[in-house]
């Protein structure tokens, strides 16, 4: 059983231009006006997904948690402020919380999130965040700073507020950053982020050559968690995570029957007030969800969707030694790929699912790793074990102190202006 997660795109602009990203970046906001028309029709889809959807497979109740997402939705702090009244003030709403670069934040806007008791999930490159996260030029916003690194290191009294004890941060692997990871997540782990969640743009751009680099540089990454390990520090990496996660759970239960959140119990609220499956359809608007009825039958049908977005139900996962466990990916570009798994996605499934079980035998034995798995099936996580940096540290030093570490390994840097794709599954 899932609870329905609604994301509220609050604008399509954007303080940095991220090559990657697949929101077109212009001044669209969302209003006031527009956002109360649509939370009428949310909640008639939120009872819709639990009324018509398939039983196990979607959402079964009216609870849901919502997020606000953009563009950077620091830029419509107005919205904000209004949706969270209303929603707070609605017995179902169990969660509200931002997805942000956090680049742009205020003392004010940190009193405010405190107050509201709002979450908070950073999207963070780390080390290659001023080459793949550049500064809009001539953005009032940004005025008075040359990168971003430059941004975040004047804030980390605010960072250290907004990301509380659990350190976590979002941060995307495309074949243009993986050479640096393992000396990425040293730099992260050296600032004070215990939970960096790096995930694998799961799109058809990997060619046989990244694979390659990918296995090699996720073995080398795999080493680098054995030693916090060893070290008694629990460090979360989402790839790892989220598979130790679906192999206990897929092995001991079933695994879920679905891949990610997208129309099957979950939905986003456009700049437009529209709905639709996730921001990548939405920018795309592929898939309306607009509840109005044809000749009888609703645009959008959930039981539909729910089915054929079941990773149980792939057909080319049915011969897949991962079928028990691998919740297979971003729905979007499945439907592209006529409805089955991206060949070289499911490549890299297999490589980090192998470095996960290789941990498991190297670090069975460790008392930090036997405390994360248990962490794993029960929750609440213990600070006993957490690796402690009481502030944000300097992100300059930081950055230092990772290059030696790695000294061995040579900081590659990258090139965002080659990058040869857009519209990239950047989160989810
Ligand atoms: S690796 Fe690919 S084929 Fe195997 S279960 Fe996962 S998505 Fe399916
Ligand atoms: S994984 Fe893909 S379909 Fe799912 S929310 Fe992310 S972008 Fe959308």
């Amino acid at each position: 059983m899932a609870t329905f997660t609604l994301e509220v795109s609050v604008t399509e602009k954007c303080n940095l231009a991220c090559p990657y990203c697949y929101v077109a970046n212009i001044d669209k906001f969302l209003s006031i006006e527009k956002f109360d028309k649509a939370f009428i029709e949310f909640k008639k889809m939120v009872h819709r997904s639990s009324t018509t959807g398939l039983p196990g497979s979607g959402n079964q109740g009216e609870k849901y948690h919502v997020s606000y997402f953009g563009g950077e939705p620091l830029l419509n702090m107005e919205l904000i402020r209004h949706a969270t009244r209303k929603f707070k003030a609605d017995p179902a709403c169990e969660h509200v919380g931002i997805i942000s670069n956090l680049s742009l934040l205020t003392e004010e806007i940190m009193e405010y999130i405190e107050k509201a008791g709002l979450g908070v999930s950073w999207s963070f490159d780390g080390l290659s965040s001023n080459e793949s996260r550049p500064l809009v030029k001539n953005m009032e916003e940004n005025k008075g700073y040359d990168n971003v690194l430059d941004m975040y290191n004047s804030k980390r009294h605010l960072l250290k507020r907004a990301l509380r004890n659990e350190r976590f941060c979002k941060v995307m692997l495309f074949p243009g950053n993986i050479e640096n990871m393992t000396e990425n997540l040293q730099f992260l782990v050296e600032m004070g982020i215990n939970c960096p969640d790096f995930m694998c743009v799961r799109d058809d751009i990997w060619s046989e050559e990244d694979i390659r680099v990918f296995r090699v540089e996720c073995h080398r990454m795999a080493d680098q968690l054995i030693k916090y390990f060893d070290q008694g520090k629990i460090i979360v990496i989402g790839m790892f995570h989220l598979a130790i996660r679906d192999i206990l759970i897929g092995m001991t239960k079933s695994k879920r029957p679905w891949g990610c959140f997208a129309g099957t119990h979950g939905a986003v609220m456009s700049v437009e007030g529209e709905f639709y499956p996730c921001a990548r359809f939405a920018s795309k608007k592929l898939l309306p969800m607009s509840g109005k009825e044809y000749n009888g039958v609703e645009d959008y049908d959930f039981a539909y969707w729910q089915k054929q977005l079941n990773p149980q139900n792939y057909s080319k996962c049915k011969s897949c030694k991962l079928y028990k466990v691998c919740n297979a990916g971003c729905s979007y570009s499945q439907i592209r790929n006529g409805n089955q798994p991206v060949d070289s996605v499911c490549e890299l499934n297999h490589i980090f699912y192998d470095e996960t079980l290789r941990i498991a035998e190297e670090c069975k034995n460790m008392p930090a790793y036997i405390e994360y798995v248990k962490k794993v099936f029960t929750g609440g996580w213990d600070n006993k074990y957490l690796h402690k940096n009481a502030d944000v540290n300097d992100i300059k030093e930081s950055i230092k102190r990772a290059a030696e570490q790695g000294s061995n390994h040579v900081l590659h840097p990258i090139t965002p202006t080659a990058m040869p794709y857009k519209e990239v599954a950047v989160y989810g």
